[in-house]
């Protein structure tokens, strides 16, 4: 091997080496059987890596990765947030990273509180005091709490509700689940201040509503201003109100659900409270209802009785919907975040996310279009690349992807589908102001090159190992598995 200074860094996914050896097992201590020879394989071919290859391989390929640990992560609806380490200073104490989901309640009091008091804490943020820890999504949160509405009605003996009326801004999952619960979506229009029409959803609702679903803040970034409004007619209606709280940075400590006319809500622990997510999570979404929605939830629910904690099945429960006790070690966090924000300074959260994500916006408004430019922006805001398309020929993708060359994480791109060349991006509270100010010198850089050198934007990003991927065929046709070379084994033919 032939060694040049400032060579490009290889990007070598194959790393076998035949005879190499990464781990030695110990001499055997008991007689040596041979193996039945039916369980003899010859065509694995697995890779034969040294230890330190491995270890270097895998620290290669974690450094060309992009993290919240490294820097602003604006994925719009998201929520990137910083995850305090604090969290994972308490999910390694024995009680909670040992504890088995088996044992018996009288010996799991101390986790069982921890649950008990997350419920407690979930219920009055959100105003909806009977609370599920089950969920393990956002998207299975939505699922349990159209499924008790479902209930709800059924239990009543309304047995003519087959309709779901959803903005036309919604998260791809609130049809999807609607449609998993056997409902027929109704979509509902936005007006032109990013409100819901209201005469629209006049139209659209009847006695054969069974929820309206929606997010508030909407995936515009914006407050629902006619949100009580919208609740009575649905309720007028017979129809129950859920609200996606997925991300309750905006409002948390400042305004609640339950307050606002919403019958059930779920919230994501990974988004809001501060879990780490991405790369598959493990999530947790619990689902908040009103009191009398209780007896649906699904089971177990932790209940308090004097001093004692045990596991309860609400009476009409809609049944189980995850195994054991959720995703126990994202509760754990979530409570460590919370309790160390306390009561007092959870809206904190609301007002720097709400400031920052203004900031940001007031930084880049006059060089990129808001979609809705005459409100002020929650804890999010939503761009429109319209512009730039027909006076560059540059599209949002080519803005995202030349984002990434200036070291940053490019945001949520083509999402609310309601907006054309959409960019949706949210800082998070957890961003200083000069990390803000850089990430804006970068997008308003990249504006100016729009301008001069879209051919640049065009073949972005440049300082990345690959390019452009084929998103598309990365979806549809993943490659899940190791698939070695057939390299032929120098020892089998010696
Ligand atoms: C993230 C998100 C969801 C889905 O949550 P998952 O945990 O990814 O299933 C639903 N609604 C909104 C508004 C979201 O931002």
């Amino acid at each position: 091997m032939s060694i040049t200074a400032n060579k490009p860094e290889p990007l070598l996914y194959e790393q076998s080496n035949p005879g190499s050896i990464g781990y030695a097992l110990p001499e055997s201590d008991v007689p040596h059987t041979p193996l039945p020879a039916h369980l003899m394989r010859a065509d694995l071919n697995l890779p034969e890596v040294a230890e330190v290859d491995v270890v270097r391989h895998f620290t290669r390929l974690s450094q060309k990765n992009y993290c919240v640990d490294l820097g602003i992560y604006p994925l719009g609806s998201c929520t990137m947030k910083y995850n305090p380490k604090m969290n994972e200073d308490a999910i390694q104490l024995t009680g909670m990273s040992q504890v088995h989901p088996m044992q018996p309640p009288e010996t799991a009091q101390g986790v069982m509180q921890l649950m008990y008091e997350l419920q407690e804490y979930l219920g009055e943020i959100s105003g909806l005091p009977a609370v599920t820890l089950q969920p393990a999504a956002g998207a299975q949160g939505e699922l349990v709490g159209i499924l008790v509405i479902r209930a709800y009605h059924l239990k009543r003996g309304d047995t003519g509700r087959s309709e779901v009326l959803i903005p036309d801004s919604a998260h791809g999952t609130n049809p999807a689940t609607s449609a998993m619960a056997g409902y027929r979506v109704v979509e509902v229009k936005s007006d032109a201040r990013g409100n819901m029409d209201l005469d629209d959803l006049r139209s659209k609702v009847s006695d054969k509503t069974a929820a309206i679903m929606f997010t508030n803040p909407n995936t515009l970034g914006l407050f629902e201003e006619h949100v009580r409004e919208v609740n009575k007619i649905v309720h007028d209606a017979g129809g129950l109100v859920y609200g996606d709280g997925a991300n309750l940075n905006a409002i948390i400590g400042i305004a609640r659900p339950g307050d606002l006319g919403f019958d059930v809500i779920h919230s994501n622990l990974h988004k809001t409270f501060s879990v780490p997510h991405g790369g598959g999570g493990p999530g947790s979404g619990p689902v908040m209802a009103r009191p009398d929605l209780a007896e649906f939830l699904p089971t177990p629910i932790v209940s308090k009785k004097g001093d004692v904690y045990a596991f309860e099945t609400p009476t009409n429960t809609i049944g189980r919907i995850k195994s054991f006790w959720g995703n126990f070690l994202a509760l754990v966090r979530a409570y460590t975040y919370i309790r160390s924000y306390g009561k007092e300074h959870l809206r904190e959260i609301a007002e720097i996310s709400v400031l920052n994500a203004n900031y940001l916006l007031a930084l880049v408004r006059d060089v990129y279009d808001p979609q809705v430019p005459e409100r002020t922006c929650k804890h999010e805001f939503v761009l429109n690349g319209t512009r730039f398309k027909k006076e560059y020929g540059v599209n949002t993708l080519d803005v995202a992807k030349r984002i990434i060359d200036y070291g940053f994480y490019p945001p949520t791109i083509y999402f609310p589908l309601i907006v054309p060349e959409c960019l949706m991006i949210e800082p998070t509270e957890t961003q200083s102001k000069a990390s803000l100010d850089e990430f804006a010198a970068a997008l308003l850089k990249i504006a100016e090159e729009a301008r001069t050198d879209p051919q640049l934007l065009h073949n972005a990003p440049h300082n990345t190992p690959v390019t452009r991927l084929d998103d598309v065929k990365a979806a549809r046709e993943p490659v899940l598995n190791y698939k070695p070379p057939q390299i032929p084994d120098q020892r089998k033919a010696a």
